[in-house]
């Protein structure tokens, strides 16, 4: 006999069927008692809302009742009828109550009241069963969608890129080493190094920073294609907006110049927007408001200018501003904080990175919308990047967003091979390493593009939350890899 005979909340409140017997499983929100009944607050993830289930203790024995407390799993058995109480249209009034699992209300870290993230975090493995986490992990499945939708419809072909690679070419950021050597007693060479070639490769290997190479690979025959895999980097910043192990997207296209793929990242990012937007109401509604509460408690100047579905609304229905880097330093040079020393990082020449502090004052402060800059110096950005004509930038191109900064870097690349293998040499690239690489150059090349965008900094902006541990169910960050 099947188990699974239940009823999704999500369904039954688009479908309510009063007078109907139906079966719901859950978790227990909340739970309170008049006189006659307990009502109990059940949820299943299928949606924000908890469903109301009326237990009349003639029915129900007391033993039952008592378990059935907050975190507490529940199968019940009832009619559905039309509410009486004001919070819901219908509700189930219990002929069987099952208890699946207690939950002791001495020790279930996760009780109905505000907790904060940073305790949720050190419970992330109970934290999906709050509201808030509800709905980001709902919104990051339907961005998920949404992202393979859109390539999808567009006839891009999905690839797995490697996770495990021998390059860290792209000079992305640290590694993360493999290896099954014994690390209490390595293979030794004769110059007294580690013999890699006795590990299990071969030679050293590394988890991937990024699947871009080999997406050029692929797109240099099947033209369009897109990854979207976990890439990982052993970066020491311990920001908002940074984790060791991270899901990226990296379309690449062959016969797309630089314009196209600013195009293209524009119109994707716009259209995984709308799409949450379409998709995703109640848990941004609910997020909206969660936003909108915490702004209360900030200081005035910290405040966002904007609701969080204001700002999604908006971004969907904007240009994105597109400007050269050298006129981003303009800008930044005449700009306030730069003339009153507000800067950590004065701009002072032309040439410097810029900071995220940059960054955001040019986003939020300046042009308070997305922007594209484009054009960077070539010594700031890879060496993959297509060498504009005045040999002094590149075709790169970095798109920033408000409160988050940047959300993609992405160029034309060099199709030329004299012109490529001339900036390796000029870095100290190896040619022989990259030989696969090259052979892209040497047979067939073409003009193409692309761009990587950082999964968790797109949740991120789509949740409104500030912390980009808040938006991956397990977070992989410097000192902590519990889960
Ligand atoms: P940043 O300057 O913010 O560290 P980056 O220049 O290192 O970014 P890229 O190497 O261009 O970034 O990676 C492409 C995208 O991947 C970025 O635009 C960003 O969205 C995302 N990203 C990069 N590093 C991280 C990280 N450590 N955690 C989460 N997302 C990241
Ligand atoms: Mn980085």
């Amino acid at each position: 006999m099947s188990f699974n005979k239940r009823i999704k909340i999500k369904d039954l409140l688009e479908n309510p069927t009063p007078d109907e017997k139906a079966t719901l499983m859950g978790w227990v929100r909340t739970k309170r008692s008049n006189k006659h009944v307990t009502f109990i607050a059940i949820n299943d993830g299928s949606c924000i809302q908890n469903y109301q289930c009326v237990a009349d203790p003639q029915l129900i024995s007391e033993d039952i009742l008592k378990k059935a407390n907050t975190g507490a799993c529940l199968k019940i058995t009832g009619t559905i009828v039309h509410s009486q109480g004001s919070g819901q249209s219908t509700e189930i009034q219990a002929s069987a109550i099952e208890v699946l699992g207690e939950a002791d209300p001495e020790k279930f870290p996760i009780q109905p009241k505000k907790h904060s993230l940073e305790f949720l975090r050190e419970n992330a493995h109970l934290r999906v069963r709050t509201n808030t986490f509800g709905a980001i992990f709902r919104i990051r499945h339907q961005l998920s969608f949404a992202i393979h939708q859109y390539f999808h419809n567009k006839g891009f072909v999905y690839i797995h890129s490697p996770i495990i690679t021998a390059s860290d070419a792209e000079g992305a950021g640290e590694t993360f080493q493999v290896t099954t050597l014994d690390l209490k007693n390595p293979a030794i060479d004769e110059a007294g190094q580690i013999d890699f070639q006795e590990d299990f490769f071969g030679r050293a290997t590394n988890l991937t920073v990024s699947g871009q190479l080999e997406g050029e690979l692929a797109a240099m025959a099947l033209s369009e294609i897109y990854t979207f895999g976990p890439t990982f980097r052993a970066e020491n910043s311990n920001t908002t907006r940074h984790l060791a192990e991270f899901w990226m997207i990296e379309p690449e296209m062959a016969f797309y110049d630089a314009e196209d793929n600013q195009n293209l990242a524009e119109d994707f990012l716009q259209f995984v927007i709308g799409y949450a937007l379409e998709h995703c109401k109640e848990d941004l509604a609910f997020l909206d408001k969660r936003a909108a509460d915490e702004d209360k408690v900030k200081k005035a100047d910290q405040r966002s200018e904007l609701g969080l579905l204001e700002r999604l609304s908006f971004v969907t229905q904007n240009e994105f501003v597109r400007i050269t880097y050298t006129e981003a330093i303009d800008i930044l040079k005449a700009s306030k904080p730069n003339k009153k020393k507000k800067f950590a990082y004065p701009i002072e020449d032309w040439g410097t990175d810029l900071q995220s502090e940059h960054e955001r004052f040019l986003v939020e402060k300046h042009f308070k919308k997305p922007v594209i800059i484009t054009d960077y110096p070539k010594e700031i950005k890879s060496f993959y990047m297509k060498l504009n004509p005045d040999n002094k930038t590149v075709a790169a191109m970095d798109i920033l967003f408000p409160g988050i900064g940047e959300i993609v870097g992405g160029s034309q690349r060099e199709e030329n091979l004299d012109k490529l293998t001339q900036r390796m040499d000029e870095l100290e690239i190896s040619k022989e390493e990259m030989w696969w690489y090259l052979d892209t150059r040497k047979f067939g090349t073409a003009p193409h593009a692309g761009f990587g965008l950082g999964f968790e900094r797109l949740v991120q902006f789509v949740t409104g939350m500030g912390n980009i541990r808040d938006v991956i169910p397990f977070p992989r960050t410097p000192g902590n890899a519990e889960f």
